[in-house]
């Protein structure tokens, strides 16, 4: 089974993202992130987290994207509880360690400590942007180990975790 999935830009502090409702209703799930965009240039805390937790608010929205990238700093800790109180799983993301978004190690980790305490659910993901790198998640994996998330918590861990998480009939 293929699942077909999104990544949207957050473009503002209520929730909205930049793909329209269309293609959002026909897709099995959508995540959310910051990007360097021209509509979402912000990076303030305040205005950064309350753009984080709008966007799980969003219908949609099922999994926030690399939420420790530093050029977008958000409070950890009402992200966290956000997520939780959502059911909006946060990734942690392979190539923010490898490739990508200099900078995230700590944050990530602060990210994984909380939800180890929380007990709210994380998706891993490769993030990869060359093929040979589908799939690798070493780096995410062991963090999430080191941090103390059970398995439970990773909602792709499991086949069936992921699709009742997505509301997907197997
Ligand atoms: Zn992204």
């Amino acid at each position: 089974m293929i699942l077909r999935g999104a990544e949207a830009n957050i473009i503002n502090d209520t929730g909205g993202i930049d793909i329209p409702e269309h293609c959002l209703e026909r897709l099995d799930y959508t995540m959310a992130g910051f990007h360097s965009i021209e509509e979402y240039r912000s990076s303030d805390i305040e205005t950064n987290t309350r753009a984080m937790i709008s966007v799980m608010g969003n219908p949609y929205v099922k999994i926030i994207t690399h939420p420790g990238n530093p050029k977008y700093p958000v409070d950890y800790e009402a992200v966290v509880a956000a997520a939780k109180e959502n059911s909006v799983a946060l990734e942690i993301n392979n190539s923010s360690f490898v490739a990508t978004r200099h900078g995230s190690d700590s944050n990530c980790r602060r990210i994984a400590e909380l939800v180890a305490d929380s007990g709210s659910n994380i998706i891993i993901g490769s993030d990869a942007h060359i093929s040979f790198d589908i799939g690798n998640c070493d780096e995410a994996i062991k963090l999430v180990n080191s941090a103390g998330i059970k398995e439970e918590q990773v909602l792709n861990a499991d086949k069936e975790r992921l699709f009742e998480f997505l509301g997907i009939e197997i």
